[in-house]
């Protein structure tokens, strides 16, 4: 299927709509989740437009996955999660509700069940 160059996370990246912006990269772009299902819930994507991972071209995963590593150190040391749960989904019938290639970094805590 044809990329949505409208999509929220192409606007987002866009600067069309705005988000809480977490830490920026010549070829990634990190914010924080707007319905977050744990507190510091992150996502990491792309700027290279791709809706599944299948799409994306080696260097704009092997960027992605870089960042997403380093994101996941600095929010699991800036909230003191215990673990961190890193998921993508691709495709709606996986639960990807967004078509732009994101990953999800997911502080867990003790105790605390994950929001729905
Ligand atoms: P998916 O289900 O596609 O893997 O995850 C999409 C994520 O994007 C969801 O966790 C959802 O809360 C988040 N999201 C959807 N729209 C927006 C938005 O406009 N801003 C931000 N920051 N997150 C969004």
């Amino acid at each position: 299927m044809a990329y949505d160059n409208n999509n929220v996370f192409a606007r987002i990246l866009r600067g069309e709509l705005p988000c809480v912006r977490l830490y920026e990269n010549a070829d990634t772009l990190a914010f924080l989740d707007i319905m977050p299902q744990s507190v510091g819930h992150t996502l990491v994507l792309p700027k290279a437009p791709a809706e599944f991972i299948t799409d994306m071209s080696d260097a704009s995963l092997a960027a992605t996955i870089l960042s997403t590593r380093k994101l996941a150190n600095a929010v699991q040391q800036a909230t003191g999660a215990e673990g961190l749960l890193i998921s993508q989904f691709n495709g709606a019938v996986a639960g990807q509700t967004v078509p732009h290639v994101h990953f999800h970094i997911i502080p867990r805590y003790p105790d605390v069940p994950l929001r729905a």
